[in-house]
């Protein structure tokens, strides 16, 4: 059995695979981010494997030493590659300068220069002789200082492509944590083939290079890596890319509510946030966060607000875990949008909605639902409350003599009267025009007519000055009181205070009078 043949026929095959993912890398220079260092890697290691494909087909020295030659052709470029790779992959690409370039191809080049002219100097090889290892003939090479160099070269390269893989695992999310994983199996694992390249470990028995499969089988795995797991490809990127770039502030925390990661938003948000606080307990530096540790949050949205920037501002939070295999918890990401132009323009809505625009105090609609639930709680409660409607005497007449401007000054200042007699928990509400209602909750009939006293008292004593001219309204108003929460509507109610109305306009106005 010619086993170089077979050795050689699985080489040059090899090789062919090692160029085609150079081809692939190549097609993908501008889809596939570092397709570029990629391809140039699978290229080198594609004419090493190529070259020793061929140098183990025939035991000729010449034939050996042509061959050998254009090995380091490849040989002499991979570790700058790697390196190239592991700069990019890890996200130092500020690094990839012109003379970062210059000084890992130029001592590559140093190196391919020296071994093409070892002939005159011996330098790199102390000697060459021809082995035969019993199944084929190989290059026994003496190692000259040269030699030395570039394996010390070599694991320079190879231990900081490790030790930027390990880091970026480290500080990797989830997301690219995997494939960082991956890429540090890849690089530890060259540096241990390595070692036992330089030792001489021979298996079985035969000094034969393994490289060429070491190379071929790496380069199947970062070529897997780049197109088909997508570890590399756009989508982590482009993930990557949202998440700094995302406008919402996101604080990622492991299952211990411990800070993982954070986008730069999110220091805008929280503006002592800092790298110095991955590690810690995010509720431990933000106990705000508390009120928002339901998953996706509160239904309605609380305004987290924020006082140590000059402005109040009020922001969105809601947490939503991060999973993976969509069942498996890892982590929470909490997310906070600025929500200061859109609470505010809500809490617009909301008076307008309910606040009477003249008056300050709450619209019917408003005073309508106030007063159902009031009803409601006293119902159950068993609760007396009173109900009073309120209209001002002669109004028109206030409009004819001082015009309906003026009218409206003198709505809001006895609406300004009105309330001052009232406490906090009267609920006090503008029902249209000049007519007013009141819910007075946990109040029986004295107490209110107590009330009602000081209210006429208050406002047929409070002269208005206007345009140089003073006068005085009165009011007239009609209540019913509800005793021990009967379940009696509100339309009843205020029918009934109608009628006390009524009775008051019609026995001479200025009074209250009870139904
Ligand atoms: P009384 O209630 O004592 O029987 O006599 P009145 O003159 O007050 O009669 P009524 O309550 O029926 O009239 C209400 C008047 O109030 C009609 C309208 O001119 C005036 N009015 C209603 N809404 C407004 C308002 O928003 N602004 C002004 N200026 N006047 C209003
Ligand atoms: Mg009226
Ligand atoms: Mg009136």
């Amino acid at each position: 059995m010619e086993y170089n043949y077979v050795y050689s026929i699985i080489c040059l095959a090899s090789s062919i695979l090692v160029l085609s993912l150079s081809l692939l890398g190549r097609v993908h220079y501008k889809s596939t981010s570092y397709s570029k260092p990629f391809s140039y890697l699978m290229l080198f290691s594609g004419i090493y494997t190529f070259g020793y494909g061929f140098e183990i087909i025939k035991g000729d020295p010449s034939w050996i030493f042509f061959w050998l030659r254009v090995e380091y052709v490849g040989i002499s470029f991979i570790a700058a590659c790697w390196l190239w790779l592991s700069m990019d992959f890890t996200k130092k690409d500020k690094y990839l300068k012109l003379p970062f370039f210059v000084l890992i191809f130029g001592v590559s080049m140093f190196f391919l220069i020296s071994v093409l002219t070892n002939s005159l100097h011996h330098l790199f090889y102390s000697y060459i002789k021809i082995i035969d290892s019993g199944y084929f003939k190989l290059a026994d090479l003496g190692k000259g200082p040269l030699y030395i160099a570039h394996s010390v070269w070599l694991f320079i390269c190879f231990i900081i492509s490790s030790i930027m893989y390990i880091l970026y695992y480290l500080r990797s999310t989830t997301i690219l944590k995997k494939q960082a994983a991956i890429m540090v199996i890849i690089s530890i694992e060259i540096i241990i083939s390595s070692v036992f390249d330089l030792s001489g470990f021979a298996p079985w028995g035969v000094s034969v290079d393994i490289g060429p499969m070491i190379i071929t089988a790496n380069g199947c795995i970062c070529a897997y890596i780049i197109f088909k797991a997508g570890i590399l490809n756009i989508s982590p990127i482009a993930r990557e890319k949202v998440f700094e770039s995302m406008r919402e502030g996101v604080i990622v925390t492991d299952l211990n509510g411990v800070i993982a990661d954070f986008n730069p938003a999110a220091q805008y948000f929280l503006p002592k946030l800092s790298k110095k606080w991955i590690g810690e307990r995010l509720l431990n530096i933000v106990p705000q966060f508390e009120k928002y540790t339901d998953d996706y949050g509160p239904l309605e949205i609380e305004p987290f607000v924020l006082e140590d920037k000059n402005e109040i501002e009020y922001y969105e939070i809601r947490q939503v875990p991060v999973m993976v295999n969509t069942d498996k918890r890892i982590g929470t990401a909490w997310y906070m949008k600025q929500i200061t132009g859109q609470y505010k323009l809500v809490e617009r809505l909301k008076e307008y909605a309910e606040i009477d625009e003249l008056t300050g105090i709450f619209n019917r609609r408003k005073w309508t639902e106030m007063a159902e639930n009031e009803m409601k709680r006293a119902n159950r409660y068993k609760k007396t409350f009173s109900i009073m409607l309120i209209d001002i005497d002669y109004f028109k007449r206030v409009n004819d003599t001082m015009g309906h401007e003026i009218g409206d000054k003198v709505l809001a200042n006895i609406t300004n009267t009105i309330s001052n007699v009232l406490r906090s928990s009267d609920i006090f509400g503008r029902l249209g025009g000049e007519e007013f209602a009141i819910i007075f909750p946990e109040t029986n009939k004295e107490e209110v007519s107590k009330i009602s006293e000081r209210l006429l008292e208050e406002i047929s004593n409070n002269i208005m000055v206007f345009e140089a001219k003073k006068f005085t309204v009165t009011i007239s108003a009609g209540v019913s009181v509800c005793e021990n929460g009967s379940n009696i509507s509100l339309e009843e109610l205020l029918r009934k205070a109608d009628e006390g109305l009524y009775k008051a306009k019609n026995n001479g106005r200025n009074r209250v009078c009870f139904t």
